[in-house]
């Protein structure tokens, strides 16, 4: 090959390996489920709240921040909101409390940090990532995970805190308007090529006392790796689990190729098969995403360094 052709394939390549980097973006869930003709008020409320936390999660990114610090960023403002089921307004266990699951990855390292079963803890993603960043473990529960997090001064509140009226109603009546659905995530890749996700839950309504879902378990409800994609999974966390819906993701596009797109229906096809409900979001390093569900609506919302900025609920 001609030297002049060789030096124009570099200039190619690199350029387009520079364009790759300096794209960014966050994609964030509230959770899939039967959400049908929610009044036009409660609709309101619910895309400003999702607009919150993307704008706060984009703000970092463009600001040279990390995928990681935006995620959580997004992710604290979602579970320190009522509307959804992680943090406060969580859905109650058969025993009327909240029991709290959540998870991170870190896309460049692989660490990642977990934490189930606990019930003071403010912001769960928050001591999830303690675990990774602070623990030589992956995954902390209960009162073991409480105690490590208040060495670090992470925030505690009364049980009673995470309780909302409409909680309480719920599950005196047994009877869910937004189902049990509700649970947080956001997957972000940032200007430095990395991805990171996070997923915060109260789990499924009147779940059994110490059960625990799909969220909190890397592979299963969470998943980052800088070579393939970042993803967080909401719905029926035993079919999650049993699927590995996010790292399954991950590996069909490491060891087949697939786009993310391909990878994202392919594996919500086999939780459909199965007999689950669900859906997930993801961005790949290239900054591409996919948001497949197999419910009536999924709260879901991207921000893109193109300057795009979606929010929606219902299928299209
Ligand atoms: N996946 C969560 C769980 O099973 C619940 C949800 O996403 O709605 O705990």
């Amino acid at each position: 090959m001609k030297f002049i052709t060789r030096l124009f394939i570099s200039f190619l390549l690199l350029s387009s390996l520079l364009l790759a980097q300096n794209k960014f973006g966050i994609v964030i869930h509230g959770g899939a489920g039967v959400i049908k003709n929610l009044p036009p008020e409660i609709e309101k409320e619910y895309i400003s709240k999702l607009s919150e936390a993307l704008e706060a999660g984009y703000k970092i990114l463009q600001n040279d921040g990390s995928s990681l610090d935006a995620i959580t960023a997004a992710i604290n403002i979602l579970e320190d909101s009522p509307l959804f089921n992680a943090g406060k307004g969580a859905v109650l266990t058969e025993n009327g409390i909240a029991e709290l699951d959540a998870s991170i990855m870190d896309g460049k390292t692989l660490k990642a940090g977990a934490v189930a079963g606990v019930h003071h803890v403010k912001n769960p993603i928050n001591l999830a990532r303690l675990i990774m960043e602070k623990s030589p473990h992956v995954m902390m529960i209960g009162k073991g995970a409480e105690e490590f997090g208040k060495l670090f001064n992470i925030e505690l509140v009364d049980s009673t805190y995470f309780i909302t009226k409409e909680r309480w109603n719920q599950y005196l009546k047994l009877k869910d308007t937004l189902e049990k659905h509700g649970t947080v995530g956001a997957v972000a890749l940032d200007k430095s090529g990395n991805l990171a996700a996070g997923t915060s839950t109260g789990g499924m309504i009147m779940k059994k006392f110490g059960r625990v879902g799909d969220s909190p378990i890397i592979g299963a409800g969470t998943y980052a790796n800088n070579n393939t994609c970042a993803v967080s999974g909401t719905g029926h966390g035993e079919y999650f689990i049993r699927l590995c819906i996010a790292k399954d993701i991950s590996s069909l596009m490491e060891y087949k190729n697939l786009s993310l797109e391909e990878a994202a229906n392919q594996v919500i096809n086999k939780l459909t098969n199965l007999g689950g409900t669900g859906g997930v979001i993801a961005i790949d390093r290239y900054g591409n995403i996919a948001m497949p569900f197999n419910t009536d609506g999924m709260f879901r919302g991207y921000y893109l360094s193109d300057g795009n900025k979606i929010i929606k609920i219902y299928k299209e």
